[in-house]
């Protein structure tokens, strides 16, 4: 989705970087999250996380390929640099699909001794927090996220990310030979969701409308909603030789996903951000249906639940 073919990327100066950093952290930010493009490669990303994490940082995470962490001293550095959370994307537990989506022989192989590194030094004790997959769903991977969840499961794995693949760049390219139906993916988001009860592990999704899991009957939905668990990010990133600065939840809903008038009368309108704008270009709007009546239960023990009944419960209250 980053990126077009043949498109000239650079990286961030080490000076441009420290400066956002000792920006966020004088504003009050003690979260600091690395990513977009490849962080691992950048050439001072020691030094960046080491700066961090003097400065005060108190959760310092990457989000990374995972390519690099083949190299276990690599990995040693940057924990002892002070990065507190990784989280890798990876999307196959073929190796094949993954290296023909990575575009690169090789990768999967380098991912997974990446990964077993990680595992390794996070129950030495080197750091403490759980160890994240991210994994974007796309028609090479749909078939297979209970495989892919067995799978990394084997491997120590407890944390599941899938997000729908958002058609841009590169995805919005190569349009449907990439980008699967919603309505054709349900299914397996459904088994995914109950096999993720039965292994006692964390799995939620991205970039889905509401109506969908209200179609195929998943009465639990809320729980696996990765948006609600999200927060407010803010975004620093250099495009076209300008900083440009946003709030990723506003971004995400005022310009990369859409909603049409049938919305309107849907219960889940004040809180679904409906699917991915470039999506409907392919396929249309007629899998998006409004759901007239909640029928789902709530868990009133989880706040970020709340917020989302709270949400709700505020619009109905303005319909009456
Ligand atoms: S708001 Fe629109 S896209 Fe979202 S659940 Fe309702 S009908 Fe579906």
């Amino acid at each position: 989705m980053n990126g077009l073919p043949g498109e000239e990327r650079i990286l961030a100066s080490f000076e441009t970087l420290a400066d956002e950093i000792k920006r966020y952290y004088k504003k009050g930010y003690r979260a600091l999250g690395f990513l977009g493009g490849e962080p691992t490669i950048h050439p001072k990303i020691i030094e960046l996380v080491s700066l961090a994490n003097q400065l005060g940082y108190e959760n310092i995470d990457i989000v990374s390929n995972g390519r690099m962490y083949h190299n276990r001293a690599f990995v040693e550095k940057l924990i002892k640099s002070g990065v507190t959370r990784f989280y890798i994307s990876i999307h196959s537990h073929k190796p094949d699909i993954e290296d023909y989506l990575t575009q690169k022989n090789g990768s999967f192989k380098q991912k997974i001794e990446g990964l077993k590194n990680l595992m390794d030094l996070r129950k030495k004790g080197f750091f403490k927090d759980r160890i994240f997959l991210n994994t974007v769903i796309n028609k090479s991977n749909y078939l297979y996220l209970t495989d892919f969840m067995h799978f990394y499961h084997k491997m120590g794995f407890m944390d599941f990310r899938f997000n729908f693949i958002r058609p841009d760049g590169r995805a919005y390219l190569h349009g449907k030979k990439m980008v699967p139906r919603y309505s054709t993916v349900m299914k397996y988001v459904k088994q995914a969701i109950e096999l993720s009860k039965s292994l006692r592990v964390n799995v939620f999704f991205e970039g889905i409308p509401f109506c969908l899991f209200h179609r195929s009957e998943i009465r639990d939905f809320k729980n696996y909603i990765g948006e609600f668990r999200d927060g407010n990010k803010k975004i620093s990133l250099g495009e076209a030789q300008k900083r440009i600065r946003f709030e990723w939840k506003e971004r995400r809903k005022n310009e990369l996903r859409t909603k049409e008038e049938t919305c309107n009368p849907c219960v889940y309108n004040p809180v679904c951000e409906g699917p991915w704008k470039n999506y409907i270009q392919f396929y249309g709007f007629k899998e998006f249906r409004p759901v007239k009546k909640e029928v789902l239960h709530t868990d009133r023990s989880d706040k970020k639940l709340n917020s989302y009944s709270y949400s709700l419960h505020r619009s109905r209250s303005k319909r009456r």
